[in-house]
């Protein structure tokens, strides 16, 4: 089958590999035909050999948080593997222990892969299933689209992906609800969920502030997601005018900055939020979001912070009782919730969609420097 690779940093191509099978009685096979780009992706595609050696050198010398050789290897995107993990599939096989999945269901693939009964799954920390991600060293994620350090499950933007627990891991797309609508459901768009949604539950009258830019959709995602659930204010910050633009659409307030200075971008304003989310993958803008909270206020940083060291204003958090929530995002417990809110409200998440492209113009479409990159092609006819 075909599945396309980061071949080495900046570039991708289609590599031929065998299909996978189905090797338990609770697998299910799927074929993608929605696959969209989450914003981490951008890194290593956006990566030139000069670029490559500055973060090797910046790993080797600690400028990089060691953390980051922990998840991703020590010569992170050396390639080739299979690149891609947000996806919207077609279930195509189901193992004979499976007995919720069907031939033909239209599914959300969580990115990453998780069995559903143990400790971490149960306690909604599936990116951290500890059936898949030993406690052992050397991996700490099981997922797809990020090499062999995650496992061999391949990227998404392939012919055939093995489910593993398909029962518990594969959440169908609501009748009604259009796939590429929800293209981004498998991470970016669920990561954004989980930043407003549980804390908007708590807080009628809750004021969210979002920061955009590094983790380019999953702040656009949280400023829309934030309007449609009610927030009382919405305030999106960014330097982009094709994001604040979206942003606007949304029906968020937004505020053109400038990160041409080195010290804080944000301008002084009198707000204050219950809700922050951090999605311009800087320490300075942690920093900024966490200043802005109002007490009891929490912020959650979707970006990559792989600097070592990153300076947080505890005192300043300590003084507002504000809580930082930080790391990989468990999709799977929010699926549900998540997709059954938009095929109640109609959410255009597929408004952040800048590029959509033919699957198979993937070697040009999915490197674009553009904001969120999906691929779409026809679902088979398995009836
Ligand atoms: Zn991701
Ligand atoms: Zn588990």
């Amino acid at each position: 089958m075909r599945e396309l690779n980061l071949i080495k940093p900046g570039h991708v191509g289609w590599v031929e590999r065998p299909d996978p099978v189905l090797a338990d009685p609770g697998d299910a096979l799927v074929r993608p035909f929605v696959a969209s780009r989450c914003d981490g992706d951008a890194l290593p595609l956006h990566l030139d050999g000069l670029k490559h050696r500055a973060m090797q050198a910046a790993m080797m010398s600690g400028a990089i948080d060691p953390a980051v050789a922990d998840i991703i290897g020590k010569d992170p995107f050396a390639g080739p593997f299979g690149i891609g993990h947000e996806a919207i599939a077609q279930v195509t096989a189901v193992g004979e222990a499976v007995t919720d999945m069907r031939v033909g269901d239209i599914v959300v693939v969580p990115w990453a892969v998780s069995c559903g009964t143990c400790y971490e799954c149960r306690l909604g920390l599936t990116a951290k299933c500890s059936t898949f991600v030993p406690t052992s060293p050397g991996r700490t994620l099981s997922c797809f689209g990020f090499g062999p350090t995650s496992g061999a499950w391949g990227g998404v933007i392939s012919d055939t992906l093995r489910i593993p627990f398909a029962d518990h891991m594969l959440v169908r797309v609501p009748d009604g609800v259009d796939p590429l609508r929800v293209a981004s459901a498998g991470d970016n768009l669920t990561d954004a969920w989980r930043g407003v949604a549980p804390t908007r539950a708590q807080r009628p009258c809750a004021r969210v502030h979002v920061l955009g830019g590094g983790a380019q959709s999953i702040g656009l995602y949280a400023a829309g997601l934030a309007v449609l659930l009610g927030a009382e204010r919405v305030d999106y910050f960014d330097d982009r005018d094709t994001r604040l633009e979206i942003a606007e659409g949304f029906g968020a307030t937004v505020h053109r900055i400038d990160r041409s200075r080195r010290k804080s971008a944000m301008p002084r304003i009198a707000e204050r939020y219950d809700i922050a989310v951090e999605a311009s993958s800087t320490g300075q803008g942690l920093r900024d979001a966490l200043r802005t909270l109002r007490p009891g206020g929490i912020c959650t940083g979707n970006g990559y912070y792989l600097g070592a060291n990153t300076l947080l204003p505890v005192m300043d958090m300590y003084a507002t009782s504000a809580t930082l929530q930080v790391g990989v995002s468990h999709v799977r417990p929010h699926l549900p919730e998540m997709l059954d809110f938009i095929a109640r409200t109609g959410f255009e998440a597929e408004r952040v969609t800048s590029l959509l492209a033919d699957w198979d113009d993937a070697v040009d479409a999915y490197p674009a420097h553009t904001t969120k990159v999906v691929l779409h092609r026809d679902p088979l006819d398995l009836t």
